[in-house]
């Protein structure tokens, strides 16, 4: 299939904020890729044009009955002036992914790779080039047929929006307290766990803010079934160090797969360090804190890339990992995923997707 993107330029471009103020997903670039899909038309109509809100008919089923999909990766500035892509085709493949459980028409995920490029090469002036500055991209689908019906629509927007964004904790890299929703869960076997859809979150904004109302970070999940296993961390992948080991939740459906949790098992294994993708429940993980075989914790994923964990709340317990410190091996991931991106380091793995 042949795709061709037109272009609108926008023209009255905006200030650029300032480098050094970017928070996360605050402000949004001059341009965005749009295209439509109709049932028996397919997807149609690339377009890049200045950003605008879009207007939707009040039925629209995505308003309704949440059918949509999202993404999220970063572009970085390198030392050099070019600007590169962190793995964009692992979120072409998990966009089809996502969009086979939600009965979303798949996209072509080398053209979805290429409106990115060509989106980001169209407001390149707003990649940033501070330290730990990134351009967040955020491509979605929405279901746009105007009706109210239960079935999937048979029309569709799919668009790519771009942020500056800041580094994520504005003191650099520092732990977080973590509370253990054994409440509230957020995803089952056979549920939408692995899909990256608005719906997920939606639901488990309650657990968040119980979380900040006890003055915690963010939550950890356990599994939908038994309230035992491991899960994730917030909107985060979960690894727990023990014995030396690097424990995480294997895929089997009710876990988000992450990108960066990829590359992390990625690099462990290149650096000979043991990871088990295996269940392991938090009462195991209480006991090797106790038995003083617990040395990290850590979050991985794209907007933090990797999230030092200092402290944990389970029920009525409570521990403090590494004295509330970065560990050695949280420190190393993130430095070496950091040092890939921005072009520090290099890029074994072939990873980095530039820009022309
Ligand atoms: C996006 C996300 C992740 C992290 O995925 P990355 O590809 O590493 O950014 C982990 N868990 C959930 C629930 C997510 O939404």
């Amino acid at each position: 299939m042949k795709y061709e993107i037109s272009f609108t330029k926008n023209p009255s471009p905006k200030a650029k904020p300032d480098p050094a103020g970017l928070g996360f997903g605050e402000v949004f670039t001059d341009h965005m890729f749009l295209m439509d899909y109709e049932t028996g038309r397919g997807w149609r109509d690339a377009r890049i044009v200045p950003y605008a809100p879009i207007s939707l008919d009040p039925a629209a089923a995505v308003l309704h009955y949440a059918q949509e999909m999202f993404e999220g990766l970063k572009t970085y500035k390198a030392k050099d002036g070019s600007v590169r892509l962190f793995r964009p085709d692992m979120n072409a493949k998990r966009t089809n992914e996502t969009n086979d459980r939600l009965c979303i028409p798949r996209v072509d995920e080398t053209f979805y790779v290429d409106a990115i490029k060509a989106l980001v090469e169209t407001d390149r002036t707003w990649v940033p080039d501070r330290p730990d500055t990134s351009l967040y991209i955020r491509p979605f689908i929405i279901a746009t047929e105007a009706f109210l019906g239960v079935r999937p629509s048979n029309r569709y927007l799919f668009l790519i929006i771009l942020s500056p964004v800041g580094p994520y904790y504005k003191e650099g890299l520092s732990p977080t307290r973590i509370f253990v929703e054994d409440e509230y869960i957020r995803s089952a076997q056979g549920s939408t766990g692995a899909a990256k859809i608005g719906g997920n979150y939606a639901a488990g904004l309650k657990s968040q803010e119980k979380a900040h109302a006890l003055g915690f970070t963010q939550v950890l999940w356990l599994d939908g079934n038994e309230r035992k296993y491991v899960e994730e961390i917030g909107t985060s992948n979960a690894f727990f160090v023990i014995d030396g080991a690097v424990f995480t939740a294997p895929l089997t459906g009710t876990i988000l797969p992450g990108i960066t949790r990829d590359s992390v098992i990625r690099l462990l294994k290149d650096w000979g360090v043991p990871v088990r993708e295996e269940r392991f429940t938090i009462e195991e993980v209480f006991r090797a804190h106790e038995e003083g075989r617990l040395s990290e914790a850590f979050a991985s994923g794209t907007a933090a890339v990797i999230s030092p964990v200092g402290a944990l709340r389970w029920t009525d317990r409570n521990m403090i990992i590494n004295d509330n410190r970065i560990g050695d091996l949280s420190r190393k991931l993130y430095d070496t995923l950091t040092g890939i991106q921005s072009g520090a380091l290099p890029d074994p793995h072939n990873w980095i997707v530039e820009l022309k």
